[in-house]
């Protein structure tokens, strides 16, 4: 073999059954091979497992995709290159036109767009009922054969707490699927819900440190494989790197998510008592108002504080401008805590009742919660409220 050739066909290194890698290995390939072409037949036929193409399925992303199944409790997971991805290609592969959806002003704004905008051009109608009106579900779904019902818990930015057990329940009775974005709870809560459909952003908790994107579609085996070739085709893939890196990531998820919380806690109780503070969202505290609901369905309370300050819009340029420790960013649940005004970026085409129902103010700040030292973030917010002079 001539070098130039060698250089494109490297000495195979195999391990032996008895010699493993702790941590798997990237497979940072986009094909795989079988010996012969009768077994590559066998493949494409589904008579034997393995690999082929990278976009439909690769050793290190499924590694990733079992391991989320196992910890939110179903059968089965495909994982996206985005969070947004996966909302989108779930809701390409689980709908067809003249299919009607039920989803709610507090629904993060992205997803929102891809039902009123893109499903909409496909004929796709939807219903936008606010997430503590059981009755107004109970009602649409009665009237109208409904396709899903899309919904969040806790919502954002307010941290609104969903009936889980109620919505599951009014959904089935119509025949319909329900679809929950887990991100704000994580893995490790709402499995034992009636939950149809987990979808999530690996962006936030699951990576944990904010410099990888990643979605996931988590559900039981028979919904999981209709939706597989759309996956494959629609081509939103994750990257064999970025799975290793979530894949890094959630080693810490539990001690990260618990630590998170924990100071969370901290956080709400300390703005709680300020007077610079008009009123804390935050499931953990007794005065939340779905608080004995957040109680019976949470193990852990996440780790979104959201408060409105006092002083309104006139308070959040001096806060926000002298907060030291809290990055003006988006995105949640990484190591560092982080800090948006969420009347920048709430939804434009809400009218005025359903601006109301998002729970969003002008003078609203939405802050996630990192692994810093809890006497430290309370310190730094102390401060910054102080410069709201109020
Ligand atoms: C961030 C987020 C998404 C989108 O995830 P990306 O990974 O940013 O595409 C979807 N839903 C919720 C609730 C989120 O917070």
């Amino acid at each position: 073999m001539k070098k130039r050739t060698r250089v494109n066909h490297p000495p195979p290194v195999t391990l032996a059954e008895d010699n493993r890698a702790l941590v798997a290995p990237i497979y940072q390939t986009v094909k795989f091979e079988f010996d012969t072409l009768a077994e590559t037949e066998r493949y494409l036929r589904g008579e034997r497992p393995g690999f082929f193409y990278s976009r439909s399925s690769n050793p290190t992303t499924r590694q990733l995709e079992l391991l989320l199944a196992e910890l939110q409790g179903r059968d089965d997971c495909l994982v996206t290159a985005s969070g947004a991805g996966a909302i989108a290609q779930t809701l390409l592969g689980l709908t067809k036109q003249g299919d009607h959806i039920v989803c709610f002003v507090e629904t993060y704004n992205p997803t929102r767009y891809l039902i009123r905008r893109l499903l909409g051009r496909f004929g796709v109608t939807h219903t936008l009922l606010s997430i503590d009106e059981l009755e107004g579900v109970e009602r649409v779904l009665s009237a109208r054969p409904t396709r899903l019902v899309f919904f969040e818990s806790p919502t954002n930015p307010v941290t609104k707490i969903a009936d889980i057990e109620a919505l599951t329940r009014l959904a089935h009775a119509a025949g319909a699927l329900s679809v929950l974005d887990n991100t704000f709870a994580g893995f490790h809560q709402h499995g034992a819900f009636d939950v149809d459909v987990f979808v999530h952003s690996l962006t936030k908790h699951a990576s944990g440190t904010g410099d990888v994107m990643g979605g996931a579609v988590i559900a039981r085996a028979e919904l999981i494989r209709a939706l597989r070739t759309d996956f494959g085709v629609l081509g939103g893939t994750l990257d064999p790197h970025a799975a290793f890196l979530i894949l890094r990531g959630l080693k810490s998820y539990f001690v990260r998510y618990q630590s998170q919380t924990a100071s969370a806690a901290r956080v709400a109780a300390f703005l709680d008592g300020h007077p610079g503070v008009a009123r804390v969202h935050y499931p953990g505290l007794p005065g939340h108002p779905q608080h004995a609901l957040a109680t019976r369905q949470m193990q852990d309370f996440g780790t979104i504080v959201s408060f409105d300050l006092r002083g309104g819009a006139a308070a959040v340029r001096p806060f926000v401008d002298a907060l030291e420790l809290f990055a003006l960013t988006p995105s949640l649940g990484s190591s560092e805590s982080l800090v948006v005004t969420p009347h920048m970026m709430r939804g434009r085409e809400l009218n005025a009742e359903q601006q109301r129902i998002s729970g969003i103010t002008e003078g609203t700040i939405r802050l996630s919660i990192g692994l810093e030292d809890a006497d430290d973030l309370t310190e730094d917010l102390g401060r910054a409220l102080d410069a709201t002079g109020s």
